[in-house]
Protein backbone atom coordinates (compact mmCIF):
# COMPACT_ATOMS: atom_id res chain seq x y z
CA UNK A 1 0.00 0.00 0.00
CA UNK A 2 1.82 3.12 -1.15
CA UNK A 3 0.54 6.61 0.66
CA UNK A 4 -0.66 8.19 -2.30
CA UNK A 5 -2.25 5.47 -4.04
CA UNK A 6 -4.55 6.19 -6.73
CA UNK A 7 -3.74 10.24 -6.25
CA UNK A 8 -2.90 12.48 -9.01
CA UNK A 9 -0.10 14.97 -8.84
CA UNK A 10 1.45 17.51 -10.38
CA UNK A 11 5.01 18.59 -9.74
CA UNK A 12 6.05 21.72 -11.30
CA UNK A 13 10.16 22.68 -11.18
CA UNK A 14 10.38 18.46 -11.77
CA UNK A 15 13.62 17.69 -13.97
CA UNK A 16 15.84 18.49 -11.12
CA UNK A 17 16.82 18.28 -7.28
CA UNK A 18 13.56 18.72 -4.97
CA UNK A 19 11.22 18.47 -7.72
CA UNK A 20 12.53 15.56 -9.15
CA UNK A 21 12.98 13.54 -5.38
CA UNK A 22 9.17 14.54 -4.96
CA UNK A 23 8.09 13.52 -8.31
CA UNK A 24 10.04 9.93 -7.75
CA UNK A 25 9.11 9.56 -4.15
CA UNK A 26 5.14 10.40 -5.27
CA UNK A 27 5.62 7.78 -8.10
CA UNK A 28 7.21 4.99 -5.69
CA UNK A 29 4.07 5.70 -3.21
CA UNK A 30 1.25 4.83 -5.85
CA UNK A 31 0.48 8.25 -7.22
CA UNK A 32 -0.12 9.16 -11.14
CA UNK A 33 2.24 12.05 -11.19
CA UNK A 34 2.79 15.05 -13.72
CA UNK A 35 6.00 16.31 -14.14
CA UNK A 36 6.40 19.84 -15.18
CA UNK A 37 9.50 21.99 -15.85
CA UNK A 38 11.13 23.93 -18.88
CA UNK A 39 14.44 21.77 -19.15
CA UNK A 40 12.03 19.23 -21.47
CA UNK A 41 14.47 16.65 -22.52
CA UNK A 42 15.48 15.93 -18.49
CA UNK A 43 12.00 16.29 -17.52
CA UNK A 44 10.35 13.91 -20.40
CA UNK A 45 13.38 11.06 -19.53
CA UNK A 46 12.36 10.93 -15.99
CA UNK A 47 8.41 10.24 -16.34
CA UNK A 48 9.21 8.01 -19.37
CA UNK A 49 11.93 6.40 -16.78
CA UNK A 50 9.47 5.90 -14.06
CA UNK A 51 6.39 4.34 -16.03
CA UNK A 52 2.97 4.38 -17.12
CA UNK A 53 1.68 6.81 -14.40
CA UNK A 54 4.10 9.79 -15.04
CA UNK A 55 4.32 12.11 -18.10
CA UNK A 56 5.75 15.47 -18.45
CA UNK A 57 4.15 18.14 -19.83
CA UNK A 58 6.23 21.70 -19.69
CA UNK A 59 4.74 24.94 -18.29
CA UNK A 60 6.81 28.25 -17.42
CA UNK A 61 5.60 28.58 -14.39
CA UNK A 62 5.37 32.28 -14.59
CA UNK A 63 2.67 32.16 -17.45
CA UNK A 64 -0.61 32.03 -16.14
CA UNK A 65 -1.44 29.85 -19.49
CA UNK A 66 0.92 27.30 -18.78
CA UNK A 67 -0.19 26.81 -15.68
CA UNK A 68 -3.88 26.40 -16.40
CA UNK A 69 -2.95 24.49 -19.54
CA UNK A 70 -1.15 22.41 -16.98
CA UNK A 71 -3.57 21.56 -14.60
CA UNK A 72 -5.77 20.59 -17.70
CA UNK A 73 -3.63 17.74 -19.03
CA UNK A 74 -3.61 16.48 -15.64
CA UNK A 75 -7.27 16.25 -15.14
CA UNK A 76 -7.04 14.74 -19.06
CA UNK A 77 -4.55 12.45 -18.93
CA UNK A 78 -5.43 11.07 -15.37
CA UNK A 79 -8.68 12.09 -14.56
CA UNK A 80 -8.56 14.67 -11.50
CA UNK A 81 -5.55 16.78 -9.51
CA UNK A 82 -5.11 15.53 -6.26
CA UNK A 83 -2.07 17.34 -5.28
CA UNK A 84 -0.63 20.58 -6.86
CA UNK A 85 3.15 20.75 -5.57
CA UNK A 86 3.97 24.80 -6.47
CA UNK A 87 7.63 23.83 -6.21
CA UNK A 88 9.90 25.66 -9.26
CA UNK A 89 12.23 28.25 -8.75
CA UNK A 90 15.57 29.83 -8.76
CA UNK A 91 17.34 32.23 -6.80
CA UNK A 92 16.60 35.34 -8.68
CA UNK A 93 18.01 38.66 -8.76
CA UNK A 94 20.50 39.09 -5.99
CA UNK A 95 22.20 42.59 -5.54
CA UNK A 96 22.36 45.71 -2.93
CA UNK A 97 19.40 47.09 -2.55
CA UNK A 98 20.70 50.28 -4.16
CA UNK A 99 21.60 48.39 -7.12
CA UNK A 100 18.73 46.00 -7.60
CA UNK A 101 17.14 46.91 -11.13
CA UNK A 102 13.34 46.73 -10.97
CA UNK A 103 12.89 44.58 -14.05
CA UNK A 104 15.09 41.81 -11.92
CA UNK A 105 12.63 42.48 -9.09
CA UNK A 106 9.66 42.07 -11.31
CA UNK A 107 11.16 39.03 -12.66
CA UNK A 108 11.82 37.02 -9.58
CA UNK A 109 8.49 37.77 -7.58
CA UNK A 110 6.48 36.46 -11.25
CA UNK A 111 9.02 33.40 -10.86
CA UNK A 112 8.69 32.76 -6.98
CA UNK A 113 5.58 34.35 -5.61
CA UNK A 114 3.07 34.97 -9.04
CA UNK A 115 3.61 31.43 -9.45
CA UNK A 116 2.90 29.79 -6.45
CA UNK A 117 -0.37 31.91 -6.60
CA UNK A 118 -1.01 30.88 -10.14
CA UNK A 119 -0.71 27.45 -9.24
CA UNK A 120 -2.72 27.57 -6.40
CA UNK A 121 -5.54 29.95 -8.13
CA UNK A 122 -5.89 27.07 -11.13
CA UNK A 123 -5.27 24.06 -8.76
CA UNK A 124 -8.42 25.36 -6.58
CA UNK A 125 -10.79 25.69 -9.59
CA UNK A 126 -10.52 21.66 -10.37
CA UNK A 127 -10.50 21.06 -6.65
CA UNK A 128 -13.31 23.16 -5.57
CA UNK A 129 -16.05 21.17 -7.17
CA UNK A 130 -14.64 17.99 -5.13
CA UNK A 131 -14.40 19.48 -2.26
CA UNK A 132 -11.17 17.54 -1.96
CA UNK A 133 -7.55 18.30 -2.42
CA UNK A 134 -3.82 19.52 -1.73
CA UNK A 135 -1.52 22.34 -2.41
CA UNK A 136 1.75 22.25 -1.56
CA UNK A 137 4.45 25.07 -2.27
CA UNK A 138 7.89 25.52 -1.49
CA UNK A 139 8.83 28.18 1.03
CA UNK A 140 12.26 28.09 2.31
CA UNK A 141 13.94 28.94 5.60
CA UNK A 142 14.92 32.85 4.22
CA UNK A 143 11.20 33.17 4.30
CA UNK A 144 11.31 32.91 8.01
CA UNK A 145 14.38 34.41 8.60
CA UNK A 146 17.00 37.08 6.71
CA UNK A 147 20.56 35.97 6.13
CA UNK A 148 20.05 33.58 4.11
CA UNK A 149 19.69 34.53 0.49
CA UNK A 150 19.09 37.71 -1.89
CA UNK A 151 16.28 40.12 -0.34
CA UNK A 152 13.74 39.46 -3.33
CA UNK A 153 14.23 35.47 -3.43
CA UNK A 154 13.45 36.12 0.78
CA UNK A 155 10.52 38.65 0.67
CA UNK A 156 9.06 36.09 -2.19
CA UNK A 157 9.40 33.28 0.06
CA UNK A 158 7.77 34.87 3.19
CA UNK A 159 5.25 35.47 0.79
CA UNK A 160 4.73 32.58 -0.11
CA UNK A 161 4.48 31.49 3.80
CA UNK A 162 1.91 34.06 4.34
CA UNK A 163 -0.28 33.37 1.44
CA UNK A 164 -0.26 29.82 1.94
CA UNK A 165 -1.96 30.40 5.53
CA UNK A 166 -4.31 32.80 3.71
CA UNK A 167 -6.09 30.73 0.67
CA UNK A 168 -5.95 27.91 3.59
CA UNK A 169 -8.43 29.85 5.41
CA UNK A 170 -10.41 29.95 2.67
CA UNK A 171 -9.85 26.12 1.02
CA UNK A 172 -9.83 24.55 4.36
CA UNK A 173 -13.58 25.11 4.41
CA UNK A 174 -14.21 23.33 0.84
CA UNK A 175 -11.93 20.10 1.76
CA UNK A 176 -8.56 21.05 0.70
CA UNK A 177 -5.73 21.45 2.65
CA UNK A 178 -2.92 24.42 1.81
CA UNK A 179 0.75 24.10 3.10
CA UNK A 180 3.89 24.69 2.42
CA UNK A 181 7.58 23.40 3.18
CA UNK A 182 10.41 25.29 4.24
CA UNK A 183 13.72 23.68 3.72
CA UNK A 184 17.28 24.73 4.75
CA UNK A 185 20.76 24.21 2.47
CA UNK A 186 19.82 21.13 0.45
CA UNK A 187 22.32 20.00 -1.99
CA UNK A 188 20.75 20.71 -5.47
CA UNK A 189 21.89 22.41 -8.66
CA UNK A 190 19.91 26.03 -7.30
CA UNK A 191 23.55 27.36 -5.60
CA UNK A 192 25.01 26.48 -9.22
CA UNK A 193 22.54 28.25 -10.76
CA UNK A 194 22.58 30.84 -8.94
CA UNK A 195 26.59 31.65 -10.62
CA UNK A 196 25.25 31.17 -14.05
CA UNK A 197 26.31 28.01 -14.72
CA UNK A 198 24.50 25.49 -16.74
CA UNK A 199 21.92 23.31 -15.75
CA UNK A 200 23.91 19.82 -16.13
CA UNK A 201 27.18 21.34 -14.21
CA UNK A 202 24.78 23.13 -11.62
CA UNK A 203 24.09 19.81 -10.47
CA UNK A 204 27.46 18.47 -10.44
CA UNK A 205 28.05 21.42 -8.39
CA UNK A 206 25.45 20.11 -5.84
CA UNK A 207 27.86 17.73 -3.30
CA UNK A 208 30.27 20.09 -3.13
CA UNK A 209 28.63 22.88 -1.97
CA UNK A 210 27.62 20.08 0.52
CA UNK A 211 30.25 20.81 3.49
CA UNK A 212 30.19 24.38 3.03
CA UNK A 213 26.53 23.64 4.00
CA UNK A 214 26.36 21.47 6.68
CA UNK A 215 28.67 24.05 8.80
CA UNK A 216 25.90 26.51 9.24
CA UNK A 217 23.60 23.77 11.14
CA UNK A 218 23.67 21.15 14.29
CA UNK A 219 22.95 18.31 12.16
CA UNK A 220 26.21 17.68 10.45
CA UNK A 221 25.24 16.41 7.17
CA UNK A 222 23.78 17.70 4.10
CA UNK A 223 20.63 18.40 3.10
CA UNK A 224 19.51 16.05 0.38
CA UNK A 225 16.05 17.04 -2.13
CA UNK A 226 14.83 13.19 -0.57
CA UNK A 227 15.12 14.78 2.82
CA UNK A 228 12.55 17.85 1.63
CA UNK A 229 10.47 15.25 -0.48
CA UNK A 230 9.36 13.19 2.55
CA UNK A 231 8.56 16.51 4.17
CA UNK A 232 6.08 16.97 1.14
CA UNK A 233 4.79 13.44 1.14
CA UNK A 234 3.79 13.75 4.35
CA UNK A 235 2.02 16.84 3.77
CA UNK A 236 0.27 14.98 0.75
CA UNK A 237 -0.95 12.30 2.27
CA UNK A 238 -3.66 11.52 4.62
CA UNK A 239 -1.57 11.44 7.72
CA UNK A 240 -1.66 14.87 7.42
CA UNK A 241 -5.18 15.02 6.94
CA UNK A 242 -4.73 17.41 10.23
CA UNK A 243 -2.71 19.86 9.10
CA UNK A 244 -3.19 22.78 7.04
CA UNK A 245 -2.08 26.40 6.80
CA UNK A 246 1.14 25.26 7.66
CA UNK A 247 4.94 25.60 7.43
CA UNK A 248 6.81 23.14 7.36
CA UNK A 249 10.81 23.69 8.27
CA UNK A 250 13.24 20.69 6.92
CA UNK A 251 16.69 22.21 7.80
CA UNK A 252 18.61 20.03 9.97
CA UNK A 253 17.47 22.75 12.93
CA UNK A 254 19.64 25.47 11.01
CA UNK A 255 17.39 28.24 12.02
CA UNK A 256 16.17 26.67 15.60
CA UNK A 257 18.77 29.09 17.45
CA UNK A 258 22.66 29.30 17.77
CA UNK A 259 24.59 26.24 17.14
CA UNK A 260 26.06 24.28 20.64
CA UNK A 261 29.52 24.67 19.08
CA UNK A 262 29.11 28.53 18.30
CA UNK A 263 27.41 28.90 21.94
CA UNK A 264 30.51 26.94 23.63
CA UNK A 265 32.90 29.27 21.63
CA UNK A 266 31.15 32.40 23.21
CA UNK A 267 30.83 31.40 26.60
CA UNK A 268 34.69 30.61 26.31
CA UNK A 269 35.27 34.14 24.21
CA UNK A 270 33.72 35.90 27.77
P1 LIG B 1 16.87 23.10 -8.76
O1 LIG B 1 17.58 24.13 -9.55
O2 LIG B 1 17.49 21.76 -8.62
O3 LIG B 1 15.38 22.88 -9.31
C1 LIG B 1 14.58 23.96 -9.71
C2 LIG B 1 13.78 23.53 -10.94
O4 LIG B 1 12.88 24.59 -11.28
C3 LIG B 1 14.68 23.28 -12.16
O5 LIG B 1 14.41 22.03 -12.71
C4 LIG B 1 14.32 24.42 -13.10
O6 LIG B 1 14.43 24.07 -14.47
C5 LIG B 1 12.88 24.72 -12.71
N1 LIG B 1 12.46 26.06 -13.12
C6 LIG B 1 13.15 27.21 -13.00
N2 LIG B 1 12.46 28.24 -13.54
C7 LIG B 1 11.29 27.71 -14.00
C8 LIG B 1 10.16 28.24 -14.66
N3 LIG B 1 10.07 29.54 -14.99
N4 LIG B 1 9.14 27.41 -14.98
C9 LIG B 1 9.21 26.09 -14.67
N5 LIG B 1 10.26 25.52 -14.07
C10 LIG B 1 11.29 26.32 -13.73
O7 LIG B 1 16.65 23.75 -7.32
P2 LIG B 1 15.90 23.22 -6.01
O8 LIG B 1 16.79 23.53 -4.89
O9 LIG B 1 15.38 21.84 -6.18
O10 LIG B 1 14.69 24.26 -5.97
C11 LIG B 1 13.34 23.87 -5.86
C12 LIG B 1 12.63 24.86 -4.93
O11 LIG B 1 13.18 24.74 -3.63
C13 LIG B 1 12.75 26.33 -5.33
O12 LIG B 1 11.50 26.98 -5.16
C14 LIG B 1 13.76 26.86 -4.35
O13 LIG B 1 13.61 28.24 -4.13
C15 LIG B 1 13.40 26.04 -3.13
N6 LIG B 1 14.42 25.97 -2.07
C16 LIG B 1 15.62 25.37 -2.30
C17 LIG B 1 16.57 25.30 -1.28
C18 LIG B 1 17.92 24.66 -1.45
O14 LIG B 1 18.78 24.82 -0.58
N7 LIG B 1 18.16 23.93 -2.51
C19 LIG B 1 16.26 25.85 -0.02
C20 LIG B 1 15.03 26.45 0.18
C21 LIG B 1 14.10 26.48 -0.86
Amino acid sequence: MGKLDGKVAVVTGAASGIGEATARLFYAEGASVVLSDIQDERGAAIAAELGERAAYCRADVTQESDIAALVDFAVARFGALDVMYNNAGAQGVSAPIAETPAEGFDATVALLLRSVFLGMKHAAQVMLPRHTGNIISTASIAGLRTGNAPHIYSACKAAVIHLTRSVAMELGEQGIRVNCVCPGFIATGIFGSAFGLPPDAARALAPLMAPMQVQAQPLRHAGQPVDVAQAVLWLASDDARFVNGHALVVDGGLIAGRSWTEYQHMRESL
